[in-house]
């Protein structure tokens, strides 16, 4: 077995390099594909900032740019490792989840802190 695929078994997906990172970004205006997230708007933003792949890598997804799409870290999260039929669908299924949390959001965790919700 050739070394990368070992690498590739034990460490996942390796890292995609920085440039083809920037291209992905450039590409996208720095704004998460999914929920629209502006990685220019501030540091913090742009901090969490990661590149996905529409058909996940680890299904044998390319690393070709028209499978790459900017992401905020939750919404990469949120995606995950499943298989969706389009990036339409893969954003569908990520915003619903969103939508979903933003409801425990207000009716659980600020009801909980005290804090007034609007
Ligand atoms: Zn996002």
């Amino acid at each position: 077995m050739p070394i990368h695929h070992i690498k590739k078994f034990l460490f996942g997906a390796p890292r995609l390099p920085r440039e083809d990172a920037m291209k992905v970004f450039r590409r996208d205006h720095f704004t998460c594909r999914y929920c629209g997230l502006d990685g220019l708007q501030s540091f913090e933003n742009w901090l969490i900032l990661t590149v996905d792949h529409i058909h996940p890598h680890a299904r044998g997804g390319g690393r070709h740019l028209e499978n790459l799409v900017t992401a905020c870290q939750p919404c990469n999260l949120i995606k995950g490792k499943r298989v969706y039929g389009s990036m339409e669908a893969a954003k569908k299924h990520v915003l619903a989840k969103r939508a979903e949390w933003l409801k425990t959001y207000h009716s659980h965790v600020k009801a909980a802190s005290g804090v007034e919700t609007h």
